[in-house]
């Protein structure tokens, strides 16, 4: 156990060796978006199955339409009309067209299709149709399998499931998948000055924010959470809460991890049988964060409550889960490549800082003509929430820089939910 600063990297690397990863559960496809794919997914059919048109128009011969051109139409027997929908199997022959609709199965002897805007009517003549365009090969059709190959791995166990990638499992007809389970996450408050919301503090008291913002993060990776609320800053009502959090895969603890007086929160975790693996992370904000691993349970072999000591700092607070209590509940999901989006923008002003932590600076993204533009959200004490608000990236300063200008290069971390 380190008392002395832990690399960023080191704690994640930490962090990362304490996560197993949950079993997985079947869910319907309704309720999948935003889980983690415990299984590979094969495609059972081809996609699509058969050829189809992608356009509304004409299906037609390639060599009956040689020549076509406004000027030149060629002009063809209309023998069949193609909706989109449960079909027989149709052909059409020499100087022959099918009027087709987009989504609709392919006639057989069709080897194009010309979209409508480039077709008329014959005149007087509803089963003919005049045609102005030669059309290249295969023109406007999807062919069967062109999206997936029957048999084909399509998707990875692993995979974030976004909403294109459940969009995908229903044409596939995977309406149940298997998933990770949603990792139970405890969530508690601690200090004696924190008051609920809808209360009105009195003289040194203040709202509880951090039941909400991180509330809101663990919803965001999937999880399920459980907001125990408020713990005073007294032994045996912390070792009560912690107790019960403990039993969680993850419990999540926020105030009274640093050196004040009155926090004890670490020594109470440590009390509760925590195993801690470091106590601070060479980064500002959110230098007091605590990481260890709960009590094994009875039987020995039940898995170990992830415990996270955040810092009370509403601001420290979400930055500490983004840095290091995020990519472990991806972890424990079984996600693989799930870090944040990293850009590179100008910056917008002169910056400094302090040699030694690795900074977190919050910032607003402008996008300009070819580049894009960070500019320092508003101030950066850990007790201004309020430039946080808006916030849509963290600028990512290195622990041995000490000086930035405006216009040099820097890289930004994307918040995702603040797009
Ligand atoms: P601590 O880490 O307990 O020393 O708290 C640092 C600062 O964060 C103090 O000003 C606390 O009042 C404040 N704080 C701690 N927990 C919360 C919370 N849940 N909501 C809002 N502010 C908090
Ligand atoms: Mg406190």
């Amino acid at each position: 156990m380190k008392q002395e600063l832990t690399a960023l990297d080191d704690a994640l690397a930490m962090v990362m060796a304490d996560v197993a990863v949950v079993e997985p559960e079947e869910v319907a496809l309704a309720s999948a978006c935003g889980r983690v794919l415990a299984e590979d997914v094969l495609a059972r059919e081809d996609v699509p199955a058969l050829s189809r048109s992608a356009m509304d128009g004409y299906a037609v011969r390639r060599e009956d339409c040689c020549g076509a051109a406004r000027k030149s139409p060629v002009e063809l027997d209309v023998v069949v009309e193609l909706p989109a929908g449960p079909s027989a199997e149709t052909s059409i022959g020499a100087g022959q067209a099918a009027r087709i609709m987009t989504g609709a199965a392919m006639p057989s002897g069709a080897d194009a299709v010309v979209m409508v805007e480039m077709t008329e009517r014959a005149d007087g003549a509803s089963d003919r149709v005049r045609i102005f365009h030669a059309p290249g090969a295969g023109e406007n059709i999807s062919p069967c399998g062109e999206d997936a190959r029957r048999g084909e791995t399509v998707m990875e166990c692993g995979q974030v499931l976004t909403p294109p990638a459940v969009a995908f499992l229903a044409t596939l007809g995977q309406a149940r998948v298997q998933v990770s389970r949603r990792p139970d996450v405890a969530v508690l408050s601690t200090g004696d000055e924190l008051v609920d919301p809808e209360s009105e503090p009195r003289r040194g008291q203040v709202r509880d924010a951090n039941s909400y913002s991180l509330a809101a993060l663990v919803n965001s990776c999937g999880c399920a959470v459980e907001r125990m609320g408020i713990a005073a800053d007294r032994k045996e009502e912390l070792l009560a809460m912690l107790g019960k959090g403990l039993s969680r895969d993850v419990l999540l603890v926020s105030g009274g991890v640093s050196v004040g007086d009155y926090d004890m929160v670490r020594d109470m975790l440590l009390e509760s049988g925590v195993e801690a693996r470091f106590w601070k992370i060479a980064m500002k904000p959110a230098k007091p964060t605590f990481f260890g691993v709960g009590p094994k349970g009875k039987s020995g072999q039940a898995r170990r409550c992830l415990v996270f000591g955040l810092p009370g700092y509403p601001v420290s607070s979400i930055v500490a889960f983004e840095q290091v209590v995020r990519p472990a509940l991806m972890a424990l999901q079984g996600a693989r490549n799930s870090g944040p989006l990293m850009v590179r923008a100008v910056l917008a002003e002169d910056f400094r800082k302090k040699r030694g932590r690795t900074n977190f600076v919050r910032v607003r993204l402008e996008k300009e003509p070819g580049r894009l533009v960070a500019r320092v959200s508003g101030p950066q004490q850990s007790s201004r929430l309020r430039s946080f608000v808006g916030a849509q990236g963290f600028m990512v300063v290195p622990g041995e820089v000490e000086e930035l200008s405006a216009g040099d290069e820097v890289d930004v971390e994307v918040l995702g939910w603040a797009l």
